[in-house]
């Protein structure tokens, strides 16, 4: 009897541990990475209005954007200022039966080189030559410095599963205004964005922008033009 009470402390030795992991786990998933971006602009940050930066073909990212990342719990990379209301809108979406994820968050210029290099080489693959591989590509990826994922504000989002595509697009679409995300890419805009209807893109703008580009109907060149 005496021998067995002597060893009780072993059962504090899984519960410390468990602890541990927790504790461990909450600092993972809450502590920002502070990346070092190479490419992007501490001038947006100053002048106030980097929620609204215009990011496309005509207008690259200045080579000195940097951006403060926020690591999801799934691996993606965000801007850490838009974090709180990415929360707010996953955790309203869940609570009505939707189940969103963030598919693909910040890029890095690198990441969307190599993004690039893939199609081309698949082009080349399919018989073209590169010229004509690298000019079949740019028709669909944006070049590195001009995709709006390397400025952390925009998140290609999901619906966890496959079969809930089009209720989380239409979703998205009547809410994400209301937590300061617009659809970046509508059908009805692709010759002003120069990129093709793409359902998932959202592009965190701040509700007072959101608002005002949900009720126009603009897209983000338009409503940057009617503001100069
Ligand atoms: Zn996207």
């Amino acid at each position: 009897m005496r021998r067995r009470k002597k060893h009780r402390w072993i059962l504090f030795i899984p519960l410390a541990m468990a602890a541990f992991a927790v504790f461990f786990m909450i600092r993972e998933l809450r502590l920002p990475a502070e990346i070092p971006y190479m490419r992007g602009s501490a001038s947006y940050r100053a002048e106030g209005d980097w929620k609204t930066v215009l990011v496309n073909a005509d207008h690259p990212l200045p080579a000195d954007y940097s951006v403060s990342l926020l690591r999801l719990d799934n691996g993606e990379y965000v801007d850490e200022r838009i974090w709180p209301e990415l929360q707010e809108m996953f955790d309203t979406a869940r609570s009505q039966g939707i189940s969103l994820y963030v598919r693909s968050g910040w890029r890095s210029a690198e990441d969307q080189q190599a993004i690039m290099d893939e199609m081309i080489a698949q082009y080349i693959e399919e018989g073209y030559s590169r010229e004509a591989a690298e000019a079949e590509a740019r028709e669909w990826v944006a070049a590195p410095g001009t995709s709006e994922h390397e400025t952390g504000l925009a998140v290609d989002i999901n619906a966890e599963e496959e079969a809930g595509s089009l209720r989380t697009y239409n979703w998205l679409k009547d809410n994400a205004h209301l937590y300061g995300f617009i659809q970046r890419y509508p059908e009805e805009k692709s010759s002003l964005t120069g990129i093709a209807y793409e359902p998932w893109h959202y592009r965190y703008v701040g509700k007072e922008a959101a608002a005002e580009i949900y009720d126009s109907g603009l897209c983000l060149e338009e409503y940057q033009s009617s503001q100069r």
